[in-house]
């Protein structure tokens, strides 16, 4: 998982509507209340959502890639925080990324907060909910999935490439931050789906191959816009966080020391 772009933002348009809609929400009294009011508004189709769906895309490499497994067709507008317990960040355009719907079903509302003692506290509503339930408004703690639209999961995550193309908490972390990489790691099921695996394991043959490729064409005397439809190629495959370290660790790396020494232009893509 990458941190994703900071910079794509809404028209006026669309975040006045998003305000009105949220404001419905947070206006209501109680916090079931509100919960409720989430639910009945999300999803009305509108041109605003055209315009959410377009930029989440955007933030998608273009590609309409999930922004947690990287492999799946995204189409589905998922809440970060889930709605049924942040319902004031249900038209938040923050608590939005584009998932597939194998990451996001499972996920659904699956929800952990980090208590005071440094452990994990499950908040995920009752499915389905009691009657007689009580609806209590979550602490105000450190969440434990990390938010891609606001940190940088690669400062807590990295994707062994040498073996076994699983994500592990990066080399050198620990306490809250360990528990947070392996959270997010768990909850998003992303070593626990061997496609996907297998997914990054060829994902990483095929990032060499399209490199040695540009290296050839590029000492052939290859025009410029050809290089440039070959990088960009490689920008927007999907299994970016296969590429990303192939990078972060190619100093390490024989066979991609070589690479990247024959084309540190690479380094920046
Ligand atoms: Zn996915």
């Amino acid at each position: 998982m990458l941190p994703l772009p900071t910079n794509i933002t809404l028209s006026k348009r669309a975040i006045r509507w998003m305000k009105k809609w949220q404001d419905a929400i947070t206006k209501k009294t109680t916090y079931k209340e509100q919960i409720e009011e989430a639910d009945r508004t999300w999803g009305k189709s509108n041109k605003t959502f055209d315009e959410i769906k377009s930029k989440l895309r955007q933030m998608s490499n273009k590609t309409k890639r999930c922004n947690y497994c990287e492999d799946s067709f995204a189409d589905e507008i998922e809440h970060i925080y889930p709605k049924n317990i942040y319902p004031e960040k249900t038209f938040i355009w923050e608590n939005y990324l584009y998932a597939c719907g194998p990451c996001n079903g499972p996920k659904s509302d699956k929800f952990a907060l980090i208590n005071l003692l440094g452990k994990l506290q499950d908040i995920t509503p009752p499915k389905p909910i009691p009657d007689n339930h009580i609806f209590v408004k979550p602490p105000n703690l450190q969440v434990a999935l990390i938010d891609p639209r606001v940190e940088n999961p690669t400062n807590f995550i990295e994707l062994d490439i040498i073996q076994t193309f699983r994500f592990i908490p990066m080399t050198g972390i620990e306490g809250i931050n360990k528990l947070r990489a392996e959270y997010t790691i768990d909850i998003l099921r992303l070593n626990e789906r061997e496609y996907l695996v297998q997914a990054r394991e060829n994902a990483f043959d095929d990032y060499k191959a399209r490199l040695v490729e540009y290296i050839q064409e590029r000492d052939n005397g290859a025009k410029r816009a050809k290089l440039e439809k070959m990088k960009k190629r490689i920008q927007q495959k999907n299994h970016a966080s296969v590429w990303f370290e192939m990078k972060r660790s190619h100093q390490y790396v024989q066979e991609l020391k070589m690479l990247f020494d024959q084309a540190p232009e690479a380094l920046n893509w």
